[in-house]
């Protein structure tokens, strides 16, 4: 028996040095992977219920590895927050995403809006502010047509040092989008005293939402909250025409999902502007 421990023992440590290493090598290759252009940005429409027409789009960051192929945001973004590399690719996402936005509203789509996500570590870097500020600076992208998407885990964990923040952030006129709801625990009154402007529903909740069961009394209690609050909703993960028609009837301003798009890159994302979704 104690043999077959040891065996055991030494394929788990050799998974666990296969792991590490990996880990290591893909952290390596983050370094770079933004001067050797793997970084790209693909769009997801924004779509404005009542009129079916686009409203903007959350940009969403992918990473082309040249050996491992496509790589999701998922499992390189704790990668790139643990190495402190978020900031810097960060930083590459919110400027390359205004400066796109900024051409579609010169292409016409004048009150297109552009949404970023962004993650606790940029939120807390003592330079997001005036990162923030250069990237609609230098863009000419106005202010207000820029949402910020923080997580609703994120901003609820240290509160009292985020209000500040977000303060700060809807100085300089930016929009702010609390992400994931309904998957974290918010504290009512903090919900209240953040600057926010929009909240969006977890797609957890909207999968349910036509099963006649449980989930839509609490989607309907979440949007009448936030609408209570001043906030617009989107509904994220809209897959069917059934969800949308739900939604719809609950009063939700905007939704994303597959029924609309996938995320796309910029020159696709152009097409689906060009057709029937005119501003
Ligand atoms: P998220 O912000 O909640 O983004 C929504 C995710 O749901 C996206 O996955 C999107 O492709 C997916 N999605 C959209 N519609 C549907 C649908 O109808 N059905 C289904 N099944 N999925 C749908 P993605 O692009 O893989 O991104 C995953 C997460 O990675 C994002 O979740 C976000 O938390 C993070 N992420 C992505 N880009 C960035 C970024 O630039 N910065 C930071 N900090 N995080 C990012
Ligand atoms: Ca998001
Ligand atoms: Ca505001
Ligand atoms: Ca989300």
């Amino acid at each position: 028996a104690k043999r077959r421990n040891d065996k055991t023992f030494a394929i788990y440590s050799d998974f666990m040095d296969a792991k590490a290493r990996e880990l290591l090598s893909l952290e390596n290759g983050l370094r770079t992977a933004v001067d050797n252009g793997e970084i790209f940005m693909v769009y997801q429409p924004k779509v404005h219920v009542a009129s079916n027409q686009i409203a903007g789009a959350e940009a969403l960051v992918r990473w082309l590895h040249p050996e491992l192929g496509l790589i999701s945001p998922v499992n390189f973004i704790p990668l790139a927050e643990d190495s402190g590399m978020i900031v810097s690719i960060g930083e590459w996402v919110l400027r390359e995403s205004c400066f796109q936005a900024r051409r579609w509203q010169l292409m016409g789509y004048k009150d297109f809006k552009i949404a970023v996500n962004v993650s606790i570590r940029q939120l807390h870097e003592p330079d997001f502010i005036s990162t923030v500020k250069s990237a609609l600076h230098d863009s000419e992208l106005p202010p207000e047509s820029l949402i910020i998407e923080l997580t609703e885990n994120m901003i609820m964990e240290n509160a009292e040092s985020n209000v500040v923040k977000l303060q700060k952030l809807n100085d300089l006129g930016a929009k702010i989008s609390i992400d994931d709801f309904g998957t974290g625990y918010s504290s009512l009154s903090y919900l209240q005293r953040f600057p926010l402007d929009q909240l969006k529903i977890d797609r957890s909740f909207i999968s349910e939402i036509v099963s006649d069961s449980s989930p839509a009394p609490i989607v309907k209690a979440m949007i009448s909250l936030a609408h209570d609050l001043g906030l617009s909703v989107v509904a994220e993960g809209i897959e069917t025409p059934e969800q949308l028609k739900r939604i719809q009837l609950l009063k939700c301003e905007e939704y994303q999902g597959y029924l609309c798009s996938k995320p796309v890159i910029a020159t696709e994302f152009q097409t689906l502007l060009e057709s029937d979704y005119r501003l």
